[in-house]
């Protein structure tokens, strides 16, 4: 790879004795090539770094005001992720320099055991692990808003061929016109329909992850049947019985978490069997965290499709084609990762589905350890 020349480097080390070993190290490393300063705190780092860009900080998590992960913490806190971080730490039983890497360091060298010439090759490995990260960043913004961008500018045009072939439809049907030509019309009416949900769940989808996830107390209960609500003419329409049992509170995005809700008990309706829907909400505390899971008597899903089924835009064959665009879960699933949750599913063709997810608890809910039965059950037929 290419190197910034010269390198710069900020070294953050408040012994002189070991300030004076990285000089000679990065000089014997990097000869003429590199520029080095020196800061004996994070304040002083944070100083220097308003004055000067620097390609590569090399950080001791022993400081004099801070001590271990709580160095890189409040480094990042302040910094944010914008410059690449080699951590130095005291003692190389400890699991700190893989803490530090999860946090966002590039690497991490242990103290008094390593030289010039492994010093070199951290550096050179880690600026290029960052190039490739920050090109990786710049790729999937770019990705990010041109679907966007296409999402936006293509919803107003077809919102209008919707509008306008429902109007000409209804009108050709006022004057009694050909009925293959009113059928037709009725084509060009539902595809323009689909292509709108499709825009819709696409501008959505884009805008995932834009904003921070803004984590509070949720009452998941009362919260899936909000959703339920929202979903009120499919539930009449396919003449569902949708059971909510008495939910644990979570830790969560509310704004986020009704989408969840709303698109596994909507799929829950919409890929009903030969009965009527009947789908049940249920959760348990278990292991620290709320797990919910939303389960149905539908047609059921192959196990060989239960990893596809929440990739972006994969639908399985054989379902009505006009329902979905196969987005739904790739957004549950978006979301839960943005909570650190899981989201996973049971199911057997013919048997109907279980989507099951867990969230973090909500504070103060810890001893809710037992599973959560059915006694408070709302149906909403
Ligand atoms: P969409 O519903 O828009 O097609 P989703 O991402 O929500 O997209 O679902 C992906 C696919 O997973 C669906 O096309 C369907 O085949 C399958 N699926 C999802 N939920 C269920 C369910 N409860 N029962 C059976 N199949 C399901």
């Amino acid at each position: 790879m290419k190197f910034p020349r010269p390198i710069r480097i900020l070294l953050v080390e408040d012994s002189r004795d070991h300030a004076v070993f990285f000089r000679v190290a990065l000089g014997k490393a990097f000869k003429h090539d590199h520029e080095i300063d020196t800061a004996c705190s994070l304040a002083e780092s944070f100083e220097r770094m308003d004055e000067k860009h620097y390609d590569l900080v090399v950080l001791d998590l022993g400081l004099p005001e801070s001590q271990g992960m709580e160095t890189i913490e409040t480094f990042f806190r302040v910094r944010g992720p914008s410059n690449p971080v080699i951590v130095l730490t005291a003692n190389s039983g400890e699991d700190i320099g893989e803490d530090a890497i999860r946090v966002g360091a590039i690497d991490f060298l242990t103290k008094g055991e390593f030289g010039a010439d492994q010093l070199a090759r951290a550096v050179r490995y880690g600026l290029e692990r960052w190039r490739q990260r920050m090109e990786l960043e710049e790729a999937q913004r770019n990705l990010k808003s041109f679907a966007h961008v296409a999402a936006h500018d293509l919803k107003s045009p077809v919102k209008s061929i919707s509008l306008y072939s429902g109007l000409l439809k209804e009108m050709m049907q006022a004057r009694s016109a050909d009925e293959e030509e009113i059928e037709y019309l009725g084509f060009v009416e539902a595809f323009a329909e689909q292509a709108e949900k499709l825009v819709d769940s696409l501008l959505h989808f884009s805008v995932l992850g834009e904003k921070a996830i803004a984590l509070d107390e949720v009452d998941v209960e009362a919260l899936a049947r909000q959703a339920v609500s929202n979903l009120t003419a499919k539930v009449g329409e396919d003449g569902a019985l949708v059971e909510v049992a008495e939910l644990p509170k979570a830790r969560a995005d509310e704004g986020l978490l009704i989408h969840v809700l709303q698109n596994l008990i909507g799929n829950a309706i919409k890929y009903h069997g030969e009965n009527p829907p009947h789908v049940k909400v249920e959760g348990v505390v278990r292991g620290g965290e709320v797990q919910f899971s939303v389960s149905d008597n539908g047609r059921g899903i192959d196990p060989k499709y239960f990893a596809r089924i929440f990739e972006p835009f994969k639908r399985l064959t054989g379902v009505n084609d006009q329902e979905g665009v196969g987005l739904g879960l790739a957004i549950c699933q978006r979301v839960i990762d943005a909570h650190h949750g899981r989201i996973w599913v049971e199911s057997e063709l013919g048997s109907g589905s279980t989507f099951h997810f867990t969230l973090p608890l909500a504070e103060g809910h810890e001893q809710e350890l037992e599973p959560v039965g059915f006694e408070r059950v709302e149906s909403f037929r």
